[in-house]
Order: structure tokens, then C-alpha cells, then sequence
């Protein structure tokens, strides 16, 4: 049995003009030890994602139906008191984007760390003081560092403190949402080789959340494509990568700009994500698709490919295992 199970997750946000469908019908699965990424535009639901399987949504968001299986428990349907002493930090923990907003000003780095030991871990403060000190040395940091404020550390000082905190109490699952957002990129390489290394040691599963490419290559064993509240392509990340199906996913790889090879103009996904309080009829990226057809006014069936590898597309039905290439004027 997989470690986690998502199964049918409905997240909405309840507004004044109707739900905003920001995780609509999402299932997946994580095996122990293994690097989910999960990737799309800004606004297609990435952290909405990572927020339910904390039990963390902020108002007027909650979780609307399906369930969250960890290791068979339904975490959705667990109270805030129950997620608090069994799930968040002990068997979940979350890397939040940004690094100077997710650490609290008026404390120093050790005592941030010493408090979820001593909170959430029920150490006493000796205890938490030398646990500290290892997770500390264990992210690449030194030990003198714990008597500073967030203010007197580098932007990937902050980072490995906040990865310290969520190693903190061993969870089995660490989410990782845009853990390399703001850092330049030599700090970027240094906390990838950092989050590779932890979860190769320790064995735990990560959920990697980014808008970026290359960090999921880097590092998924498996992607989620996400558009507009949907997972609309799953798979191995080799599969992904190599053979997109879906158009939105072909569309995300070309327009990462290449490095080698000869120049040749920028590829760009016209438009916009649609409002989710009342997106398209059918296929949600039909209004983006340079392949959309009549048909696409229809929801899409979700097609397994092979193995995990499913997408949801008409033109997977319509043309089974066609390489995709976008028409010469696009
Ligand atoms: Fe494009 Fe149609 Fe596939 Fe949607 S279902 S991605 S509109 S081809």
C-alpha cells in the first residue's frame, strides 16, 4: 500500500461570486522514499495542494469532498486538534515558500527549531538544545549560527533553517513548496544537493512543488502536471520528459528557454488560466490549445498510458501515441 493516497480531493474557496474550484477531483499516490513533483503555472493549485494535505487551508478555502489516506488514516477528515498531535510536523512536514516569511523575526534560528521539538516533540529543552545543534550540522550550517535572527542570514542560511525545521521531529513526508524561489542560482544547486542528499539518507518521501522544470528533473522520481485544478498529466518523470502527451505539458517543456543549440525564438503559452469559479466547459486548456478540437468541449477521459503514466486529452483517444509538435506558425 502506497504511504499516501489521494483519492477524488475537492479544495474550493468560498466566495462571494460561487467556489473557486482551486483542487478539483486530484488523486495520486506516494510511495515510501520517493520525490513526487508537482508542477504548473502559478495559480493551477500547486500550493492549495500541499496547504489540504496539511489540513491547513487558509479561510475562506476548505477541503470540499475525497480523501487523504496516510498510511490508511483519512487525515481529511481528521479535527484540528487530532492533525496537530498526529499528522503535522510528526508524519508531514512543509517547507513553505519563502524563507524570511515562514521564520518569525523576534526569535532566533535555534529557538524556532527548539520550539517544534518542544511543542510538537514533548522534549525537554536539554533534549531540544542538542537535537538542534544536529539538525543544524546536518543541513550544512554551524552551530553558532542558532543564536541569530533571521535577519542577520543569508537567504540560503534561511532556507537550510527551515529545512532544518521540517526534518525536525523525522517525518515520513516532507512537502517542499518552491523551495529554491529567490535564491540565486548557486544557492539553488547547493539546497537541491542538499534536499537530494537528506532524502536519500533519511528515506523520506518529498513532495516537491515548483513552476520550475528543471528542479522537478533534478529530482522527481514521478510529475504531476497541474492545470487550472487538475492533474492533467501523471507519471515517471523519464516518461514525462522525454514523451509529453499532454499539450500543456509539451507547451511548459518548449518554453523553457535552452542554453545549446542553435537559436531559435521563445515559445510562450498564450492566455491565461481560467477563472476556477467558472472555468470552460470540457477540456479546461481548450481556449490555449493550438490542438483543441469539437470534441474538446467534452470533459477529456483520463487514459493510462502505461504503468503509472496517465493523461487526461482527447488527442491521446483520437491519435493513441502521438509525438507532439507544434505547427511551424504557433
Ligand atoms: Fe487540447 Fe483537446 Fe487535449 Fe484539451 S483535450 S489539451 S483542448 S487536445
Amino acid at each position: 500500500m502506497a504511504l499516501l493516497e489521494v483519492e477524488n480531493l475537492k479544495t474550493y474557496y468560498f466566495t462571494l461570486r460561487g467556489p473557486v474550484r482551486a483542487v478539483d477531483d486530484v488523486s495520486f499516490e506516494l510511495e515510501k522514499g520517493k520525490v513526487l513533483g508537482i508542477a504548473g503555472e502559478s495559480g493551477c493549485g500547486k500550493s492549495t495542494l500541499a496547504w489540504s494535505l496539511l489540513g491547513m487551508v487558509p479561510p475562506p478555502g476548505k477541503i470540499a469532498g475525497g480523501s487523504i489516506y496516510l498510511d490508511g488514516m483519512d487525515i481529511a477528515k481528521m479535527s484540528e486538534e487530532e492533525l496537530r498531535r498526529k499528522v503535522r510536523w510528526k508524519r508531514i512536514s512543509m517547507i513553505f515558500q519563502g524563507a524570511m516569511n515562514s521564520l518569525n523575526p523576534v526569535y532566533t534560528a535555534g529557538a524556532q527549531i527548539e520550539e517544534v521539538l518542544t511543542y510538537h516533540g514533548n522534549m525537554s529543552k536539554l533534549d531540544a538544545r542538542k537535537r538542534m545543534y544536529e539538525l543544524l550540522e546536518s543541513v550544512g550550517l554551524d552551530r553558532s549560527l542558532s543564536k541569530r535572527y533571521p535577519h542577520e542570514l543569508s537567504g540560503g542560511q534561511k532556507q537550510r533553517v527551515v529545512i532544518a525545521m521540517a526534518l525536525a521531529l523525522e517525518p515520513d513526508i516532507v512537502i517542499a513548496d518552491e523551495p529554491t524561489t529567490a535564491l540565486d542560482v548557486v544557492v539553488q544547486a547547493q539546497i537541491l544537493n542538499l534536499l537530494k542528499r537528506l532524502q536519500r539518507e533519511k528515506g523520506i518521501s518529498v513532495i516537491l512543488i515548483t513552476h520550475d522544470l528543471g528542479v522537478i528533473a533534478e529530482l522527481a522520481d514521478e510529475v504531476a502536471i497541474m492545470y487550472a485544478g487538475k492533474i492533467v498529466e501523471y507519471g515517471a518523470s523519464e516518461k514525462i520528459f522525454y514523451k509529453p502527451r499532454h499539450p500543456y505539458t509539451y507547451l511548459l517543456m518548449k518554453a523553457v528557454p535552452k542554453l545549446k543549440g542553435p537559436k531559435e525564438s521563445l515559445i510562450y503559452i498564450p492566455g491565461q488560466p481560467p477563472d476556477l469559479v467558472s472555468p470552460p466547459k470540457g477540456c479546461r486548456f481548450a481556449p490555449r490549445c493550438p490542438w483543441a478540437m469539437e470534441v474538446c468541449s467534452k470533459d477529456p477521459e483520463e487514459l493510462t498510458i502505461e504503468g503509472p503514466h496517465r493523461v487526461a486529452c482527447w488527442l491521446e483517444k483520437v491519435s493513441p501515441g502521438r509525438t507532439l509538435e507544434l505547427p511551424k506558425k504557433a
